[in-house]
């Protein structure tokens, strides 16, 4: 099979009857339920882009194994035109989300791909563990599947190892090795739009103790598996927002889930790594993932961090307080944070890497900077438009009371913008700057900027680590040198 349509992929959840728990709700077909109707139809039209014939050729690549289209985020970059294709593709996407859905189709073949680029991370358990994950990958891609990925133990107790917790299997882990494959018990957190996708990915972020040995597993299942139960927070969406008073959170709220693995069988296929701390360790350091998935969360996250520049520069115009010199500069602390970005990413794809394998990445150090950058960035933006909003923010009607007519003409009037702003355009207008600062979907969108690829405060210790430093350390030698000589 090729690439599929949005058609195709709602056929399939509805063919994979899954364990859902929602709101006290217990639901098998998540079709059936307004609360993932959204994002189960935004998902579907990213399906639909790839057939678009304005899109097509962008978004997909020749299948090494049968030629038709595939994914082009399951692309293995070989040149500065893969990369460029690749980058394009993660825009296309992002530009169609508003950067809102972070776990979008790319994110997880991008993740994949980097692992199959990476044989020699598997071949440390067997040369059998290295044929499983490119099979999986060449059945993913081949299929056009939906992941999502589980990577965190629960917050239970953090000071302890996950073989130190109070149960032996509250943090995920190998209960039983049969014939078949390995029984998985325990909890882990926190799967982005599990109960709509098709796969689950589970690896574990670095960071396990020597004796955490039976929780280094790598392995994948579909989550209509027998014994995963997919635990969702409360939803901030409930499927009665509608488009004008919620224009974000009514269509890109992506459900969280904590995921339950109750004596779940894992076929042999499909686990890749297994018994190896260090092999799980390794994981993200050792491979290209950190190129890879920062180069398409960079991608998002400018689209993301442009549409919230672009409506504080809106908004301020829409009430003419960008005449003010204050504002002015907000405003341009919100257009510097976001030419930063952009200029890192162009560093990124311009300073691209080929190894002796012919393999091709972006530059590391730029996107690490993003990543480092966008959980201050982001927020800051956030926090100026939610200065420049003010008290707009909290006085818009819904769109029931624009369409009144009892009130509907007062709120003609009394609502509408500088100039020739009208009521509606200005109420719209805040409306979207409140789903980005003020609703519980705006604030879960802070939440997964601070902390979707781990927590800030060790990546940016961990950029610190890797770093190189000869050019600035070379510099100050110069430097001291030139003070001793004198
Ligand atoms: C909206 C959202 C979506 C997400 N989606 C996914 C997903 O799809 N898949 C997935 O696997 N994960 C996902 N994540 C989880 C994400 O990977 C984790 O939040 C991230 O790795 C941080 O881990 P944690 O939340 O367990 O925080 P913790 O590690 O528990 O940290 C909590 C706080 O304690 C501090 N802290 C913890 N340990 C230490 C220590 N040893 N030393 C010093 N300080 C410490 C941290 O700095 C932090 O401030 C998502 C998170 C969010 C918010």
């Amino acid at each position: 099979m090729a690439i599929r349509t949005g058609k195709e992929y709602q056929q399939g959840l509805g063919r994979k009857p899954r364990d859902v728990w929602i709101n006290g709700e217990h639901i098998t077909n998540v079709l059936e339920h307004p609360i993932f109707a959204a994002s189960i139809k935004e998902i579907a039209k990213l399906y639909d882009l790839q057939h678009d014939p304005k899109y097509h050729d962008t978004m997909t690549f020749e299948s090494p194994s049968t030629g038709d289209p595939v994914a082009t985020g399951f692309l293995p970059p070989r040149s500065a035109a893969d990369i460029q294709k690749r980058s394009d593709t993660f825009k296309i996407i992002a530009n169609a989300t508003f950067g809102m859905m972070g776990r979008t189709q790319d994110y997880l073949s991008t993740m994949l791909m980097s692992f199959a680029e990476s044989p020699h991370l598997f071949e440390k358990c067997g040369p059998e563990y290295t044929k499983r994950l490119t099979n999986y990958f060449e059945y993913v891609r081949e299929n056009d599947l939906f992941l999502t990925h589980a990577l965190i133990p629960p917050q239970s107790d953090r000071t302890k190892a996950s073989s130190k917790q109070e149960e032996e299997f509250l943090h995920m882990g190998v209960a039983e090795e049969t014939t078949e494959g390995v029984i998985i018990r325990g909890a882990r957190m926190l799967a982005t739009l599990a109960p709509v996708a098709d796969e689950l990915l589970v690896y574990s972020l670095p960071g396990l103790k020597p004796e955490d040995v039976k929780h280094s597993i790598m392995f994948s299942i579909p989550v209509d598996s027998q014994g995963l139960k997919i635990i969702c927070r409360r939803p901030y969406s409930t499927g009665q927002h509608n488009v004008f008073d919620h224009p974000l959170a009514a269509r890109y709220e992506e459900s969280d889930a904590v995921i339950v693995f109750d004596n779940v069988l894992v076929p042999w296929e499909r686990v890749f790594i297994y018994n190896d701390v260090d092999a799980s360790n390794d994981l993200y350091t050792k491979s290209f993932v950190r190129q890879h998935a920062a180069h398409q969360t960079a991608v998002r996250g400018v689209a993301k961090i442009s549409l919230a520049v672009g409506t504080a520069i809106h908004l301020a115009r829409s009430i003419k307080i960008d005449q003010f010199l204050g504002v002015q500069e907000k405003l341009g602390r919100c257009i510097s944070a976001l030419e930063m970005i952009k200029g890192c990413l162009l560093a990124a794809e311009t300073n691209i890497v080929t190894n002796e394998k012919g393999q091709v990445y972006c530059a590391l150090e730029p996107l690490l900077a993003i990543r480092n950058f966008m959980p201050r960035a982001y927020p800051e933006v956030i926090d100026i438009l939610r200065e420049l909003g003010a008290g707009g923010l909290t006085m818009n009607p819904s769109k029931d009371d624009i369409d009144s007519a009892k009130i509907g003409p007062d709120i003609l009037k009394y609502y509408v913008g500088a100039g020739d702003m009208t009521a509606p355009d200005r109420i719209s207008l805040f409306n979207l700057a409140w789903d980005l600062t003020g609703d519980a979907f705006g604030m879960r969108q802070l939440q997964y900027e601070r902390y979707y690829s781990g927590d800030p405060m060790r990546n940016l210790a961990n950029t610190y680590l890797g770093y190189n430093g000869d050019d600035c350390l070379n510099l100050v030698e110069d430097a001291l040198k030139g003070a001793r000589d004198d």
